[in-house]
């Protein structure tokens, strides 16, 4: 009999010990998930504190020193997130002073030649502009914060959607990616105040020259692969009539045909 008696006392001692310990596990579990994604959002928000930081180092060293001084290019090159455009696998070379891969064998141009590039096309807030060479989204984000509209045109179509989504998800609404061969331009919503092209040519498409408004700019590279490239700058005067200006030799990846 008192054997028996003991035995449900001590049973409800065993329960209460494995419901204690089960308890504090769990609590511990619990308590240790919310500090691991507490701590994730703190790394989050300290990363983009870093890469602000980056970016402000960024503007100073590599392109206001070298003299690329319009006040609203330097204030876009510091305001758009880079390093979102930039696969994670190569995200901390963000603001390094070098073109960096986005996958598919292609490049995002240094940031240097993005504002020079930028700045050579004298952007007015009304312009409308046309991009050949989407890649990342990135030079179409800058020439966003500076011009009314602008259309890019990528012909790998991976890259074109990404950067498609990239820019939706950031809020741009007034860029408009479009997928296929940029050699012929985007004749609909001709003529562009602006036209740039970010991958090189062998020679200047005709069609994009004939598709630049009186007063217009384009910067295009021009060479072939194993040659020097140059960066060259083409304007029309209010006439039509073309100024073709060599501005420096660059490397650009080839412009491809369909
Ligand atoms: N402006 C881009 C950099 C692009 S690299 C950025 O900010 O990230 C050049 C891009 O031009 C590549 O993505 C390449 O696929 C694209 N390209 C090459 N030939 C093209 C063509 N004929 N039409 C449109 N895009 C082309």
């Amino acid at each position: 009999m008192k054997k028996n008696s003991m035995e449900p006392k001590l049973f409800a001692s065993i329960t209460s010990f494995v419901i204690i310990v089960v308890a504090v596990v769990a609590l511990l579990i619990i308590s240790n998930r919310g500090m691991a994604s507490a701590m994730g959002d703190k790394n989050a928000m300290l990363n983009e504190e870093t890469f602000a930081l980056q970016r402000k180092q960024m503007v100073e060293r590599q392109i206001a020193n070298r003299g690329v001084a319009d006040e609203r290019v330097l204030e876009a090159m510091e305001t758009v997130p880079r390093h979102l455009f930039i696969p994670e696998d190569f995200r901390s070379y963000s603001y390094f002073d070098q073109p960096v891969p986005i996958g598919y064998g292609q490049t995002i141009s240094q940031p240097y030649i993005v504002a020079f590039m930028t700045e050579i096309l004298q952007l007015n807030k009304d312009d409308i502009v046309l991009e050949i060479g989407t890649g990342s989204g990135y030079q179409a984000a800058v020439l966003a914060k500076l011009a009314k509209q602008v259309y890019t045109i990528e012909i790998v179509a991976g890259l074109g959607n990404r950067a498609k989504k990239q820019l939706q998800t950031m809020g741009f609404d007034n860029i408009e990616v479009k997928i296929g061969d940029g050699y012929n331009g985007w004749p609909e919503h001709a003529p562009f105040d602006a036209i740039i092209v970010t991958a090189a040519a062998e020679k200047i498409p005709q069609p994009l020259i004939d598709q630049m408004s009186p007063s217009g700019r384009m910067i295009i590279p021009v060479g072939g692969v194993f040659e020097i490239q140059e960066l060259i700058l083409i304007t029309k005067d209010a006439s039509s009539k073309v100024v073709k200006e060599s501005i420096f030799p660059v490397r650009f990846v080839p412009l491809t045909r369909q």
